[in-house]
């Protein structure tokens, strides 16, 4: 296994181990257990480095995992967890030759062996069943039947054993997948968070040049719609990024991160807009668009034709509710 997949792989199994624990488990808790520095764990995740044998074998030790895990060989990768393969298999309803040929095996015994633990798989085909199933390839390793695993890209904490969970993620995914047609460019969940520390840490930084600064401020723009679009539930009535920009300028603790220059050089482009709730950098879709359409219809038609807007409409049902709350005291 190169570097970089076995860094990434570390990485994973690190992951999944503060899922198990319930807390974030760090590259400086990992270095303490295997008493080596914060900086070697940081080289080795990020592929820079590859750890000696028996640092590997205390790694494999530390996650439960089989040492082969990490061996390089070209037709084979690491075992997965043949009881979860099975039981997302039966979720659903295939057959292990249907999943065989989903999946391009050639040796029709192949699946009942890795079920059976009997065959350790590449990182391509890792990844081929990660993709069918919709699972993260880190929920696949574990072998914690119950784990609870987060999808890296939508985002949804769930436990792809339990059918319903299953079944709900794949529905979550889906729509994800819709918002990504819409709204393009939705990097994953976990990527999202890295990169906002990192955007966050460049805007403070005197030394770097304008035109980067603001490149990188537009990309943090970005994080926050990704985070907005994801907060809706990938709702594909979210506005659009164009639209947003605006919006989040508007933001006081927007404004705050950035240098006035950069601020001032985004408001000359874009301008800025109200259309979230001060605060926050989350848009929220309307439903009283849909929903209270009718009621809206209504009390316009007794308003002689006034439009009102569904803002409007709230301020009017606030002031129907002090109404009522002054009659109440006569
Ligand atoms: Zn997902």
């Amino acid at each position: 296994m190169d570097n970089k997949s076995l860094g990434l792989l570390i990485k994973q199994l690190r992951s999944e181990y503060s899922l198990k624990i319930g807390k974030r488990f760090f590259q400086k808790d990992l270095a303490e257990t295997l008493n080596v520095s914060r900086g070697y764990i940081g080289d080795i995740e990020n592929g820079r480095t590859k750890p000696n044998d028996n640092l590997l074998e205390k790694i494999a030790n530390f996650f439960e995992v089989p040492l082969d895990t990490f061996k390089d060989d070209n037709s084979t990768g690491c075992y997965i967890n043949g009881t979860k393969l099975k039981q997302l298999r039966n979720i659903l309803k295939l057959s292990q030759k249907d999943l065989s040929d989903k999946l391009e095996l050639n040796d029709i015994n192949a699946i009942k062996k890795i079920e059976n633990g009997n065959k350790s798989i590449t990182l391509n085909m890792l990844n081929k069943i990660s993709n069918l199933f919709k699972v993260d390839s880190n929920f696949l390793y574990s072998n914690n039947r119950d784990a609870i695993t987060t999808c890296s890209k939508c985002g949804l904490s769930y436990c792809p054993l339990d059918e319903h969970e299953y079944l709900k993620h794949v529905k979550y995914h889906n729509s994800y997948e819709e918002a990504l047609i819409k709204f393009g460019d939705l990097y994953g969940y976990q990527e999202g968070e890295s990169i906002q520390k990192d955007l966050i840490k460049f805007l403070k930084d005197d030394s770097i040049q304008f035109n980067e600064k603001y490149d990188k401020a537009i990309q943090l723009i970005r994080y926050y719609f990704n985070r907005s679009v994801r907060n809706n539930s990938y709702d594909t009535r979210h506005v659009n990024f164009d639209e947003y920009i605006p919006m989040l300028l508007n933001q006081d603790f927007f404004k705050e991160k950035l240098q006035e220059n950069i601020y001032i050089a985004l408001v000359n482009k874009y301008g800025t807009k109200s259309g979230l709730k001060e605060g926050t950098a989350d848009y929220e879709i309307h439903e009283e668009t849909k929903n209270n359409s009718s009621q809206i219809d209504t009390i316009a038609a007794h308003l002689e034709g006034k439009n009102i807007t569904p803002k409007k409409m709230r301020l009017l049902e606030k002031y129907i509710d002090t109404l009522f709350d002054e009659f109440d005291e006569d």
